[in-house]
């Protein structure tokens, strides 16, 4: 197919799905219809696709719902954009409902809180890592939940397997936060995440919005939201949420300042005549959006599929700037790569488009060290998997640690990794490399 990211699946694809043979356009794009119908258990998931997926998948998916360590949730749209003639390795499949049989054990070196973020909080909810910035988590709720969160110690109901913070969306831990902004004039930049502000109301949108833009060093605030990808119908048919998005990015152009929204695409897939009608809404109402991902094993990590994804979501006008190499987070080391996975795809991704849509990769330094370009390690040892980062305007001084996953190297170093004398004396090495 000539140009592949020009073309927008605009069939009623969701009436392959059993369930929804009968579910017309007009229903399916309302977005409180999204939300009613997801699936949320295995019970559902059979209910919807007993009749199009066999029965050692659908074993399979309950084990794998067992053992996940997140919440599983999914949306109707993305669940009927699943390829259901070859789940197995469907690549948003991949992302959104775990299978047991694809699981593998947790890197020895995985913390649940793998990025500190929790450590680098003065008030709770509120991330202070970077000197002119924060994390600011208002709420712990999402429209799905990704297996692979870098937030699953706080995101998503408990589950059989993980009992997580609570960080719901309450007035006085918002209050405690917006004095702690007041007090802070190093902060000129603020990211209100969770959870997802999809879930936030319209009126708590204006409130956090008023409250960010009555402080005068703040410059620039944005709303991550996946919502884009998993239920892009919600910005044509939350009229009151898309309004109130849009008047705060409004307000803040008026004050010489910036409002965006953050979201998060892995796959050229997730992206259909829904989201450009949504993206060509938004673009209308003058909100600039841009695009983090995910690197991600059987999704994205292979050259052909990131360069469709940048230029996609380029041509919906959304900016792909970040791809972080995943994060070490619990029950998805089937999703992680090597790093030199993703130093391989970078290469080939750079000089396909402009270098504004051209996305940086970044690994998430473990235990605080913040985001830091992928080619910028000061050690990496390709046959034990270790990368040493250091962080000189962040943390000075220390030292950080990436691990690759055990699957990506060989058996000997596998089982060396097992063993806990062997492993110390790698990691020690590593970083004794590092002056
Ligand atoms: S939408 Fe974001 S916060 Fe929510 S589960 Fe996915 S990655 Fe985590």
């Amino acid at each position: 197919m000539a140009y592949p990211w020009r073309q927008f699946r605009e069939d009623e694809f969701w009436r392959r799905i059993p369930l929804w043979r009968d579910v017309d356009y007009d229903t399916f794009i309302d977005h409180n219809w999204q939300e009613k119908n997801a699936i949320v258990s295995h019970k559902k998931l059979i209910r919807t696709i007993q009749d199009i997926a066999d029965s050692a998948f659908l074993n399979d998916a309950e084990a794998g719902f067992r053992k996940a360590p997140m919440t599983v949730r999914v949306s109707p749209y993305l669940f009927s954009l699943m390829d259901w003639e070859n789940p197995f390795v469907c690549p948003i499949r991949r992302q959104f409902l775990p299978l047991a049989s694809q699981l593998q054990p947790d890197h020895p070196m995985l913390r649940f809180d793998s990025l500190g973020e929790q450590s680098d909080s003065p008030v709770k909810g509120l991330t202070h890592r970077y000197e002119d910035k924060v994390l600011f988590l208002a709420l712990d709720t999402c429209p799905v939940y990704c297996r692979y969160c870098t937030r699953a110690y706080a995101v998503g109901g408990d589950t059989e397997t993980s009992e997580k913070i609570s960080i719901k969306a309450s007035k006085n831990r918002w209050q405690d936060a917006f004095s702690y902004l007041r007090e802070h004039k190093e902060i000129e930049d603020v990211v209100i995440s969770g959870g997802d502000s999809f879930r936030l109301k319209a009126s708590q949108v204006k409130q956090i919005g008023d409250e960010l833009l009555s402080i005068d060093h703040i410059r620039r605030f944005r709303f991550a939201t996946k919502g884009l990808c998993v239920m892009p119908m919600k910005i044509l048919t939350d009229t009151a949420w898309t309004d109130a998005v849009a008047s705060v990015a409004n307000k803040a152009r008026s004050q010489y300042k910036e409002v965006c929204i953050h979201t998060h695409f892995n796959h050229a897939s997730e992206i259909t005549k829904i989201t450009q009608d949504a993206m060509n809404l938004l673009v209308c109402k003058g909100v600039k959006v841009r695009n983090q991902s995910v690197f991600q094993t059987g999704v994205n990590d292979d050259a052909d599929s990131m360069i469709e994804l940048v230029k996609k979501l380029s041509h919906i006008n959304v900016q792909p700037y970040y791809v972080y190499v995943h994060d070490l987070t619990a029950g998805t080391e089937d999703m992680r790569t090597s790093l030199q996975t993703a130093l391989s795809v970078e290469k080939e991704v750079r000089g396909t488009t402009s270098g504004f849509n051209t996305p940086t990769f970044v690994v998430d330094a473990p235990d605080g060290g913040g985001k830091r370009c992928a080619h910028s390690f000061e050690h990496y040892d390709r046959e034990t998997g270790i990368s040493v980062w250091t962080a000189p305007r962040v943390k000075p001084g220390q030292k950080f640690l990436y691990f690759d996953p055990l699957h990506s190297l060989s058996k000997e170093m596998q089982l060396a990794w097992g063993k806990a004398a062997f492993r110390d004396e790698m990691i020690r090495n590593a970083l004794r490399s590092v002056k």
